[in-house]
């Protein structure tokens, strides 16, 4: 908590109920994870929410408005994703920002619910590469020109299951560069875990 937590009342980032960072109602709506399917991107895929109505603005207010006591509840849906995913002990990779992202938002955001995951280590061990362009309404293979080659592997998680963790899915173009850097390092990452899915649903993957 922070000073200005004391001074501002909390409101639930997903309808704007007062109180509570996120009320009951849109924290029910993240989960259970579901596996989606996402051509390229190798591991399994599991999401916990579509990335539309409050599940959306939860990720919005938690990485764009600054909510960030909302670390500790994505930190438990993650949580709950492990256990569906495969069998501990886990360990998280959280997929990098931009640097300049992370900078104006007084972090890296997905470093911030990893931490949160007490069940699973933490291995913050990718980094993108300079001249990263935002991704937002870059096509499919713009996505995968602008990460080719660019993401970097600093470090190795230790044994365990690894599991890559993001927090929209779109393309997978992201998913796919993380999981392939990974490769090339000799770390093999057993599952993909996002917060929401921007993709269309296509039923009974
Ligand atoms: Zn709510």
């Amino acid at each position: 908590m922070t000073a200005l937590d004391l001074v501002l009342p909390s409101t639930c980032a997903g309808c704007g109920l007062h109180g509570t960072a996120c009320c009951a109602t849109c924290f029910a709506g993240l989960g259970p994870p579901e596996p989606i399917r996402v051509p390229g991107v190798g591991p399994p895929v599991w999401t916990l929410a579509a990335y539309h109505g409050a599940a959306r603005e939860l990720v919005l207010g938690f990485k764009e408005r600054g909510a960030r006591a909302l670390s500790a509840w994505f930190g438990a849906v993650v949580a709950c994703a492990l256990i569906a995913v495969g069998q501990g002990p886990w360990t998280l990779v959280p997929a990098p920002s931009r640097r300049s992202a992370a900078r104006e938002r007084g972090g890296d955001h997905m470093l911030r619910i990893a931490r949160e995951v007490e069940i699973a280590s933490v291995a913050p061990v990718l980094r993108l590469g300079a001249g990263v362009a935002d991704s937002v309404g870059l096509t499919a293979g713009a996505r995968r020109r602008n990460l080719a080659g660019r993401v970097e592997v600093c470090g190795r998680p230790p044994p365990g299951t690894t599991v890559l963790l993001d927090d929209v899915i779109t393309t997978g173009a992201t998913a796919s560069a993380c999981v392939r850097a990974l490769r090339g390092a000799g770390v093999r990452t057993h599952a993909v875990v996002v917060l929401t899915s921007a993709r269309p649903h296509q039923p009974g993957q």
